[in-house]
């Protein structure tokens, strides 16, 4: 079992068609970000057709969970019993994932030390047997 950093009473992301195989290999420890199969263009948050040549055709595309914190802000107030605060909400541009962004959260790292283009890693958190969320921790430069 991974480390915890969030209560089970925080909302759970409502997978979709288009969203499914992240969720799934994130059930496994996979960070993917979809890619269309006909430019190769990727797109986080997945959707159904490519916004550079229209394609339908997707595939998913292993990153290593690498990164940096692209933009972040600071939440005061709970949205869930328990919600541990103050706690950082960041976008982090992905290593070798085509440009694009994923937005989570930072764990391990007081907001006083949280700054645009920190390093970060991915570490996973089982919210449940099915359920994997990426968080992001800060590494060495
Ligand atoms: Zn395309």
């Amino acid at each position: 079992m991974s480390e915890r950093f969030f209560p089970d009473t925080m909302p759970a992301p409502l997978a979709d068609a288009t969203t499914l195989p992240f969720w799934q290999a994130a059930a496994e420890h996979r960070l993917v970000v979809q890619r269309c199969a006909a430019c190769g263009h990727t797109r986080l948050p997945p959707a159904p057709v490519c916004p550079a040549c229209r394609s339908a055709e997707t595939d998913w595309q292993p990153v290593s969970g690498r990164g940096e914190v692209y933009t972040y802000t600071v939440v005061h107030r709970p949205i869930a019993a328990g919600q541990p605060l103050p706690c950082v909400i960041a976008v982090v541009a992905l290593e070798g994932a085509g440009g694009v962004r994923l937005l989570s959260n930072l764990v391990g790292v007081g907001p006083e030390r949280v700054e645009i283009g920190l390093p970060v890693e991915l570490v996973w958190e089982d919210m449940s047997a099915e359920l994997a969320i990426p968080r992001f921790r800060p590494r060495g430069r």
